[in-house]
C-alpha cells in the first residue's frame, strides 16, 4: 500500500491521514464544493474535487470517488465512518477496480448491514437475542405479534444506522403509525424501508466491544466501551472501561463478541453492540463493520492506533499484540454544531475563533480552524475531545477542564451542555442509562452566568484581536506604536452604544 484515498471529510479524514503519514503512505483527499477549504484538503498530500454540494453528489458518489482514486493513482481506499463505510457495493467496486478496501470483506458488510440477518448469525453463534417479530403489514397479525412481545416495543429499520428509523411503541393503538413513520424514515435514509419489531428494554445501558480480525481466523477483543449517554439513540459521550460493567460481565461480553467475529471470520476493525438491562442481562444489538466514532477511547486505554491496525491488516499483515491493556480510563465527548437550548437544532456559520484544549492526557480530534465556514449539509459533529486519566475521576476532571478551555466563537455548540453532563453527580456515579438525557435534559438551558461568559469571551476576543506593531517616521526618528482595536474602533464602546470614547 503506497497511496490511499480517504473517501470522507474533515475530522475523521484528518485523523486517518495522520496515521497514514506516520506509516509512510501517501494520502489523497477528496472534497465537495462547500468543503473546498476544509482541513483535510490541505492536510493530504494531494486532493481532488468531487464537485457537487450534497452528500449524494460528492462523498456518496461511487463513480466520482473511483475516478478520483484513478487520477490520484491510489492503491487503497479508506472509507472512514458514515457515508459509504458500510456499503458493500462500494467495497466491491473498490476491489473490482484493483484497489484495497480498508475494511472487512464486502460479504461481511452486507451480512451485518441487514439487522435481521445479523441477528440470525449472532443467534447461531450463541449470542443472547431480544425477542423480535417481523412486520407482515397486516394490522391484525402485526398487532398480535406486538402483543405477544409485550409493550413497550421498538420498531427498527432492518438497514438502520445512526439511530434513525426507530420508534418506541407503548401500546397497540400506536403501532400502525409508528411502523409507517419508521418505514418512511428508513426508506429516505437508507433506501430500504423494511422494519421489524423488537422487545424494548427500559432504561438500559449501551455497551459495545471493539473486535479486530485478520481475516485468517485470528480475532481479538480490545475491551468494551460504555455509550449510554445518548440523545435520540445517538451517542454523545463514551468511555472505557464502563463504570457499570463488572469483571465477570466484561468477560462474558467480550467472549460473546469474539464468538460472532470468529463465526464470520472477520477482517479488520468491528464493533459488536449490546444492550444491557438493569439486571446485567445482555443482548446482541448489531455489529458495526467499520471504525467507530468513539474508537479513540479504546486507543487511549489500549495504547494502540486502531487505524494503523486497519492498514496493517489491509496490507496482509497480522494482528499486532496488545501489551499492558487496559491502562487507566478514557472518556470522549462529541462536540456538535447545534444549539442544545433550542431543541438541539443544527447550527452552521463561520468559526471566528477556535482554541483547542490541551494538557496532560488530552487528545482532540478536530478539523476546526479560524475562519472555517461550517456547511449545514453534513453531520454536525465538529470535533471530539478525549481525556485519559489513571482512573475515572482523573479522566473526568481532565475532561471538565478541557471542555471549559475549548473556545469556539461564531457558532453555537453543545460544549456548555457537555460540561453540565460531566458535572452531573449521577454521571460521576456512572448512573446514566440511554434515557437519562431525554429524561433530565430535554429542557436544558445554559445558566445566565454561562450565557454572559460567552458574550464576554466574544467581546474580549474582539478587543484583543491581533494588535500589531506599527512603525512610523516622525520628526526626531522612528516611532513604534501598538495598534489594536482600541486605536481602530473609533466611537465603538462596549455596553454604551453611540458613546464616543473621546480619544
Ligand atoms: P443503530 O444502527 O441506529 O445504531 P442500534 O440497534 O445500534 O441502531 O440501536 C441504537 C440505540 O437505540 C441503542 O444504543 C439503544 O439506545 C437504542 N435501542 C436499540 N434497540 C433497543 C431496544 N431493543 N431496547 C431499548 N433501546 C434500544
Ligand atoms: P457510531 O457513533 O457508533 O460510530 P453511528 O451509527 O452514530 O455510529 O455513525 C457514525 C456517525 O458519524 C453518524 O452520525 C454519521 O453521520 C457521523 N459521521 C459520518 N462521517 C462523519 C464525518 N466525516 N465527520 C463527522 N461525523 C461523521
Ligand atoms: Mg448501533
Amino acid at each position: 500500500m503506497k497511496r490511499m484515498l480517504i473517501a470522507n471529510r474533515c475530522e475523521i479524514a484528518c485523523r486517518i491521514i495522520r496515521t497514514a503519514r506516520e506509516m509512510g503512505i501517501d494520502t489523497v483527499a477528496v472534497y465537495s464544493d462547500p468543503d473546498r477549504c476544509a482541513a483535510h484538503v490541505s492536510l493530504a498530500d494531494r486532493a481532488f474535487p468531487l464537485g457537487g454540494d450534497t452528500s449524494a453528489s460528492s462523498y456518496l458518489s461511487v463513480a466520482k470517488l473511483l475516478e478520483a482514486a484513478r487520477q490520484g493513482r491510489a492503491d487503497a481506499i479508506h472509507p472512514g465512518y458514515g457515508f459509504l463505510a458500510e456499503n458493500a457495493d462500494f467495497a466491491r467496486a473498490v476491489e473490482s477496480a484493483g484497489m484495497v478496501f480498508v475494511g472487512p470483506t464486502p460479504d461481511a458488510i452486507e451480512t451485518m448491514g441487514d439487522k435481521l440477518h445479523a441477528r440470525e448469525l449472532a443467534g447461531k453463534a450463541g449470542l443472547p437475542l431480544l425477542p423480535s417479530a417481523t412486520v407482515k403489514d397486516k394490522q391484525s397479525t402485526d398487532s398480535k405479534a406486538a402483543a405477544k412481545l409485550g409493550f413497550p416495543i421498538l420498531v427498527k429499520a432492518v438497514a438502520g444506522g445512526g439511530g434513525r428509523g426507530m420508534r418506541v411503541v407503548r401500546n397497540k393503538t400506536e403501532l400502525t403509525d409508528a411502523v409507517a413513520a419508521a418505514r418512511r424514515e428508513a426508506a429516505a435514509a437508507f433506501g430500504d424501508g423494511r422494519v421489524y419489531l423488537e422487545k424494548y428494554i427500559a432504561d438500559p445501558r449501551h455497551i459495545e466491544v471493539q473486535v479486530f480480525g485478520d481475516g485468517r481466523g485470528n480475532v481479538v477483543d480490545v475491551g468494551e466501551r460504555e455509550c449510554s449517554v445518548q440523545r435520540r439513540h445517538q451517542k454523545i459521550i463514551e468511555e472505557t472501561p464502563s463504570p457499570f460493567v463488572s469483571t465477570r460481565l466484561r468477560e462474558r461480553l467480550c467472549a460473546a463478541a469474539l464468538e460472532l467475529a470468529k463465526a464470520i471470520n472477520y477482517r479488520g476493525a468491528g464493533t459488536v453492540e449490546f444492550i444491557v438491562d438493569q439486571n446485567s442481562e445482555f443482548y446482541f444489538l448489531e455489529m458495526n463493520t467499520r471504525l467507530q466514532v468513539e474508537h479513540a477511547v479504546t486507543e487511549m486505554t489500549a495504547s494502540v492506533d486502531l487505524v494503523a491496525w486497519q492498514l496493517e491488516v489491509a496490507s496482509g499483515g497480522g494482528l499486532p499484540r496488545l501489551v499492558n491493556h487496559p491502562r487507566g480510563h478514557a472518556i470522549e465527548c462529541r462536540v456538535y454544531a447545534e444549539d442544545p437550548a433550542a431543541g438541539f437544532v443544527p447550527t452552521a456559520g463561520r468559526v471566528l475563533r477556535v482554541e483547542h484544549p490541551t494538557g496532560p492526557g488530552i487528545r482532540v480530534d478536530s478539523a476546526l480552524f479560524d475562519g472555517w465556514e461550517i456547511p449545514i449539509e453534513y453531520d454536525p459533529m465538529l470535533a471530539k475531545v478525549i481525556a485519559w486519566g489513571s482512573d475515572r475521576a482523573q479522566a473526568l476532571g481532565r475532561m471538565r477542564h478541557a471542555l471549559s478551555e475549548f473556545l469556539i466563537v461564531g457558532i453555537d455548540t453543545n460544549i456548555r451542555f457537555l460540561i453540565d453532563v460531566i458535572d452531573d453527580p449521577l454521571f460521576a456515579q456512572g448512573g446514566f442509562t440511554t434515557n437519562t438525557i431525554e429524561q433530565h435534559y430535554h429542557d436544558w438551558k445554559p445558566s445566565d452566568g454561562q450565557a454572559l461568559s460567552v458574550a464576554t469571551t466574544a467581546a474580549a476576543l474582539l478587543m484583543s484581536s491581533t494588535p500589531s506593531l506599527v512603525t512610523s517616521s516622525a520628526a526626531g526618528g522612528n516611532k513604534t506604536t501598538l495598534v489594536g482595536p482600541w486605536q481602530t474602533l473609533g466611537g465603538w464602546c462596549m455596553g454604551r452604544a453611540g458613546v464616543n470614547r473621546g480619544d
